[in-house]
Parts: C-alpha cells; structure tokens; sequence
C-alpha cells in the first residue's frame, strides 16, 4: 500500500451510482483545514450540522448534513468528516475534486479500516468482520460476521494467550529453578493439567471456525461416481441450468468443472469430476487424476451411486481411496427406477441420500442435509465468522501445542515446550493481529471496497 500514514484520505463510503444520499469520508489530520474551506469551520463533534459544501469561489457544490467526530473518538481514531449529499454521481465527483485540491488524497481500498487498525480500534479479525458483515451471504453469515465484530472471536483468541502466557511463565520458571524446594515442576502435571485445558479450549475455538469459515466461504463439493450415475443431471440441477454435457454415454464429463451457486444463502463451489474409473483413454485418465487431486481441497464428497445398483466395487474402492480425509454423503440417483425411498436414509453407515436427478425428488432433504454439514442450522447458528487464515493460524497453534505436550511427557524438555508454547502464541497472535507483516495487512486490506 503506498501513501503516508499521517496525510488525509477521502472516498465515497456510501454505494456507487445514483441514489438519495451519498456519503464522502474524509479522515487524517488536514480535517480541521477542510473543514474551514468547504464548509465555513468544524461542526461540534457528534452533531449534525445542515451546510453547504462550497468551492474555491465561495459557491455551493451541494447542500447537505456534515459530522465531525474528533479524534481519537472516531472510526478511524483519527479526525473524520462525514459528508452526507445528494446521491449524485457528478456532485460526488465535483466534491471529491474540491477535495484534492484543498490537500486531500483519495483512499485505497480498505485503507479506513487499516487506519482503525493500525490505530488500535480493531483488531485484525474484527477489521475483517466489517467485510464479512458487508459481503454477507446469508442472514446467518451476516449475525455471525456482526459476532465477530463485536469481538467474540477476538476475545476467545485473548483468552487463549493470556492462558498461554501464565503457562509460559510457569514452565520458565520450571526451567529456571528446576528443583527448588524439592519440586518437580515439569513432572507434577501441573503444567501438564493446564496445558490439556489449553489445548481443549483451542479445539472447541477451531470446530467454531471451521464452521465459521464454511458460514463465510461456503463448501467445496466434489462430485464423484462412476460414469453413467447421474452426476452432471445432479448438478444441473442443483445449479439449475445445463452447463455440464448430460449424455448416455459413459465418460462423457472428463474434464473438472467449476459451478459455483448457493443454496438458501449457503455458498456452494461444486466440483464435478470424470469418473473415478480405471481407465486406457489418456484424456479420460487425466480426468480420473484430477478428480482425485480436488479430493484433497474437497469440504465434502458426494459419491453419486445409481440406487439401483447400490455401492458396487467401483464406489467402494473409492471411498477406500478418500479414507478419512474427507467427509462422504452417498447420493443413491435414479430412485424413480429402483423405487428407493428419497431424502436422508438411516440405518446406512455414514450419510446417504436417495434423490432423482431427473424429478428433483429428494433435493430438499440434501439442501437441507448441506446446510447442515455447512454449521447452517438454525440451533447451534455459528458463533462468529472465521477465514481460511484464521484456520491455518489455529491449525499451527494446535500443531504446537501437540509438539509441546510430547516435549513435555516423552522428552520432559522444559526448554523445547516452552519453544512451542511461544510458536503457538505467536500463531494465535496472528488472527488479532499483534504479529503480522506489512505484506499480510497489505493483502488483507486490499480486498476490501474503497471507502470502507
Ligand atoms: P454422469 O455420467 O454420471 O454425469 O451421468 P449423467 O448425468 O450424464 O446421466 C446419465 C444418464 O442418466 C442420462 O441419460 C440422464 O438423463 C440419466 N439420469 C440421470 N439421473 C437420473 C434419474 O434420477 N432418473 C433417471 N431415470 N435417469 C437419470
């Protein structure tokens, strides 16, 4: 991000085009000054003033509500002016011009919640939630990015450290007097006791986020089955419209497609594949390695069956293949030809779905099935928004911790867990932002719109 910190920056905060009201924020310490030139002086903090917006001859631009919020009681911490005119894309323009000319620049993406960042108003994650609360899929990811806003994650991450810290500082001074008054600090369990409860708590936090992230991002989906199933009629119509070839003759799907839709405001990216059968074909065979590349980034697999053959050797030497590392549904097609029962079946091991592709029969109950593996269901809504960075830096806080406690119980090495106890703060610290690089912010703010 180029520019200095400490010069003024101005945007349109409100949306692009025409509208009733627009909204122009402008923040940094040239506040004051603009204020005396455009609108005769600063208005009294927090109280809406009705001015006019002049230019350098004394006319108006336009007439509207200013707001003043003084620093370090604002948004950003610094001195904002808030000018609310008409929604007019020309006035807009005619004012953001007056605006450079009296010394103001014009914002980058993001660079207001940086601001607010960098000046100790937000912390990282809650930076993000402002845009997960304005990107917002669904009502339930948009409650959950207003948690998150509102620090509920930030303080689950602060609780975590600050336990970390006490343990820190326990196990230094286990190292430092190892034996004083005859105790064993580092084999008392002590330290063991706590570092259980940590490593617990941090557990809870990630199944939270993880269920937070697919909130946000949605689930990966990858489809799979042998040629012939129903899968591209499957995801036709889950997507509603023909962007997979749906042919009679097996192996005609031997690229990977892409659809990306949403269900009920639940993002869905479907990844349908070739079929997983052993193959001569070199371009069908390509297409069998890339479906099971997509298995390793898959959230979930739905292996498509024809119900009226249920699993046959194929299926089963698929879902060998995924193993565990990845959730499976079953999705038995074609019930109108086996007069199998549609919607969730019980009694079959892991979770199996009859529907047919061609009627739709069954497709409320995977909808809702879906939703259900996406953390969507309306009991135990998501407690806060989470990102996929959010999830590595808790997967290599976790990772951590598991190293400290095998220092600790197989090795008793003080030095080596308090190592790792220090590596999975710093992990942690990562998601609030007290350790991040200039690269990272750059990365993340530049996602935002301008203005915000
Ligand atoms: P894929 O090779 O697994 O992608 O299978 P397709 O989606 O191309 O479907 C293969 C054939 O099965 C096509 O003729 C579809 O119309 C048909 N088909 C798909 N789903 C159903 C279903 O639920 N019932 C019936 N009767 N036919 C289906």
């Amino acid at each position: 991000m180029t520019g200095v910190p400490g010069d003024t920056i101005a945007a349109l905060a409100s949306g692009a085009g025409r509208a009733g009201v627009a909204v122009v924020r402008i923040s940094g310490p040239r506040v004051p000054a603009v204020a005396e030139a455009l609108i005769g002086g600063l208005p009294r903090p927090r109280q809406a003033r009705v001015c006019a917006f002049v230019d350098a001859d004394g006319l108006a631009i336009d007439r509207g509500v200013a707001l003043y919020f003084a620093s370090p009681a604002s948004f950003t911490g610094e001195h904002v002016l808030e000018l609310q005119g008409h929604g007019s894309p020309v006035l807009v323009d005619m004012l953001l011009a007056r605006l450079l000319e009296l010394g103001v620049r014009l914002a980058e993406p993001g660079e207001f919640s940086r601001r607010a960042f960098l000046n100790d108003k937000l912390s990282l994650d809650q930076a993000e939630a402002i845009a997960d609360t304005i990107e917002a899929g669904s009502s339930a990811a948009a409650r959950a990015a207003m948690r998150s806003l509102e620090g509920v994650f930030s303080r689950e991450i602060d609780t975590l450290v600050e336990a970390l810290i006490a343990l820190r500082v326990y196990t230094e001074g286990a190292i430092d007097f190892p034996d004083e008054d005859d105790v064993d600090f580092l084999g008392d369990g002590e330290i063991e006791r706590h570092l259980t409860a940590i490593r617990q708590r941090l557990a809870d936090l990630r199944s939270q986020a993880v269920q937070g992230a697919s909130l946000r991002e949605g689930l990966r989906l990858v489809i799979l089955g042998s040629p012939n199933v129903g899968k591209s009629s499957l995801l036709n119509r889950l997507a509603r419209r023909d962007t997979a070839i749906v042919t009679d003759i097996a192996g005609t799907t031997r690229d990977v497609l892409h659809e990306q839709l949403s269900i009920d405001g639940l993002p869905l990216t479907l990844v349908d594949t070739a079929g997983l059968r052993e193959t001569d074909d070199p371009i069908e065979a390509e297409g069998v390695r890339r479906a099971k590349a997509e298995i390793q980034h898959a959230d979930r697999v739905l292996l498509v069956i024809d119900d009226r053959h249920g699993l046959g050797r194929d299926e089963q030497a698929v879902l060998t293949e995924i193993d565990a590392r990845c959730p499976v549904t079953v999705i038995a097609n074609k019930i109108d030809l086996s007069g199998g029962e549609a919607g969730l079946r019980a009694g079959f091991d892991g979770d199996w779905i009859g529907v047919c592709a061609t009627t739709g029969a069954g497709f409320d109950a995977l909808a809702a099935h879906l939703k259900q593996a996406a953390g969507l269901n309306a009991d135990t809504p998501p407690a806060f928004v989470a990102r996929r960075r959010h999830l590595d830096a808790l997967a290599r806080a976790a990772k951590a911790l598991e190293t400290g406690h095998e220092r600790l119980v197989v090795d008793a090495a003080g030095e080596l867990l308090a190592e790792e106890l220090r590596l999975a703060q710093h992990a942690l610290g990562e998601i609030t932002g007290t350790f991040t690089s200039d690269d990272l912010l750059g990365a993340i703010f530049s996602s935002f719109c301008i203005g915000k």
